[in-house]
């Protein structure tokens, strides 16, 4: 098993606050590097901002602010929503850092040595929006077929990339490496590119005086999503050698061409290692809409923290929607899982356990005795959920996994109920209480475990309260008679208030 593991989101564009589809795709990410944390990896975990797009110097013009001070301002925010939501990353690349820039600077040097650059004259539609040159077959209605909005007509001389000169490497890459492109719907389509035939495309602009320098030009600068792309390599720092390539490229599905076909022809190019697989999520949908900020229907993170704990809202998007596939988001189904599942199911299962440890043992974790069929019954079910589960984390089937971990949790509360402890504590049946109460403990140990990834904050409350050691373990979830009898347990508040 490798030991190291790299994953990535897409940098964030940040002429605007993060909206919930964008908080998405980091959260994800930072559900799967918990995961593989948890089994021991060490974890590199990358987000941050791509700064050189046009939007955001025009956005900085708006504000009376250089882009510099506009973008320092936009990253703290966009730094404090991440801390909210719980999201452990190791670096926040910005592009504007000098230290990213050099790093343009070095490979787009190398690569003018190739003979894969060329000087030649550019004209065709850009999309200010993607920062994305458009075929005229491509465009919808002469529109940007994601944005919905006019793109310009571009004419300038600058330095080309073949890209065209990929399409064969591209394909056999493919299909070689079925993971490479997840999900399978993504795949066909960068495969429905390929086949249609690559353009070369321009790799420098014209400057408008925000961006990175073209090496050997006066006015050029390096193409935004060049630069952008380049942050995987540059985030890493002086870790590169050891976690690069990547294991992970979590990107949205509107952004597939220039990761799956641009990126991997450029790393080619300069002879380094292809990522190992670019994992496409979907659309969060408002009502059937598409959120965006070009559209101005937004739900921001920000506003639904003021209502609900970030375990909530990380809970409800995976939860709801299989990762890779368009899902609709609604307050109405945010709060219904909300009381259902978290506070209900969980939650409750959670405080009347720690309840029953303060009353009949004074918090002490009960010496359980022989096990009867139910619990053997129950070990074995347990261990099937952790199986399952596991095997759906490794593949970004997050909703299947709280599907499997959610059976457990029904499974525990009708485990309670069958087994009445409140009786045996009437009938003084000191034997039975004791392993039916040390059997509920570790099923919330487990459990807390399985969930961690998914709800931190709570989880880490949960396990503090039995004294499972900081260093989590994902093997551990799978694993009984973990708990120490004899040893205290600390009675906590409900962990989710009813909405
Ligand atoms: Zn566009």
């Amino acid at each position: 098993m490798e030991k190291r593991f790299y994953i990535t989101t897409a940098i964030a564009y940040i002429n605007s606050p993060p909206h919930i589809g964008f908080a998405y795709e980091v959260i994800g990410a930072d559900i799967m590097a918990r995961f593989q944390k948890m089994q021991g990896k060490e974890v590199f975990f990358l987000t941050g901002s791509d700064e050189h797009s046009f939007n955001v110097y025009k956005k900085a013009q708006e504000a009376g602010l250089t882009p510099h001070e506009y973008c320092d301002k936009m990253v703290e925010r966009y730094k404090r929503i991440w801390q909210l939501l719980g999201i452990d990353y190791d670096r926040f690349i910005r592009t504007s850092s000098e230290k990213h820039k050099k790093v343009v600077y070095q490979l787009m040097d190398k690569l003018l040595q190739t003979d894969f650059v060329y000087r030649g004259k550019y004209s065709g539609w850009y999309c200010i929006s993607c920062e994305g040159f458009y075929r005229e077959k491509e465009l919808k209605d002469g529109l940007c077929p994601i944005h919905g909005r006019e793109p310009e007509w571009v004419e300038e001389e600058n330095y080309f990339f073949a890209l065209s000169r990929f399409e064969d490497f591209l394909k056999s890459h493919i299909k070689d490496h079925p993971e490479f492109i997840q999900p399978e719907e993504r795949r066909n389509e960068v495969l429905g590119i390929l086949n249609s035939g690559l353009q070369d495309i321009s790799i420098s602009r014209r400057g408008k005086g925000w961006g990175i320098p073209f090496p050997g030009t006066k006015e050029e600068i390096v193409y935004v999503w060049v630069d952008a792309l380049i942050n995987y390599i540059s985030g890493l720092g002086d870790n590169f050698p050891d976690f690069w390539p990547a294991d992970f490229h979590v990107i949205g599905k509107d952004i597939i061409r220039f990761h799956c076909i641009i990126w991997p022809a450029l790393l080619k190019t300069l002879q380094l290692p292809l990522p190992r697989r670019i994992f496409s999520h979907g659309f969060i949908n408002l009502k059937g809409e598409k959120i965006s900020s070009t559209r101005g229907n937004i739900l921001q993170p920000e506003e639904l923290l003021k209502e609900y704990p970030a375990d909530a809202l990380r809970f409800y998007l995976f939860r709801e929607i299989p990762f890779g596939q368009d899902g609709d988001f609604s307050l109405e189904g945010l709060k219904e899982r909300y009381n259902q599942e978290l506070a209900n199911d969980w939650g409750n299962f959670v405080r009347r356990i720690e309840v029953m440890t303060d009353k009949y043992f004074a918090s002490t974790i009960p010496s359980p005795s022989k096990l009867s069929p139910l619990e053997q019954e129950l070990t074995s079910f347990s261990k099937e959920i952790w199986r399952n589960a596991s095997s759906y984390m490794e593949e970004f089937h997050f909703s299947l996994a709280l599907q499997e971990t959610w059976k457990l949790i029904k499974r525990a509360n009708q485990y309670i109920e069958e087994s009445s402890p409140w009786n045996l504590h009437k009938t003084n049946d000191k034997e039975r209480l004791s392993t039916v109460i040390y059997t509920a403990l570790e099923l919330i140990r487990k459990i807390a475990l399985l969930l961690f990834p998914f709800i931190p904050f709570s989880c880490a409350r949960v396990l503090e309260d039995l004294g499972v050691k900081k260093q989590l373990n994902w093997q551990e979830a799978g694993e009984w008679n973990k708990l120490p009898p004899g040893k205290k347990i600390t009675l906590s508040p409900p962990l989710f208030a009813k909405k």
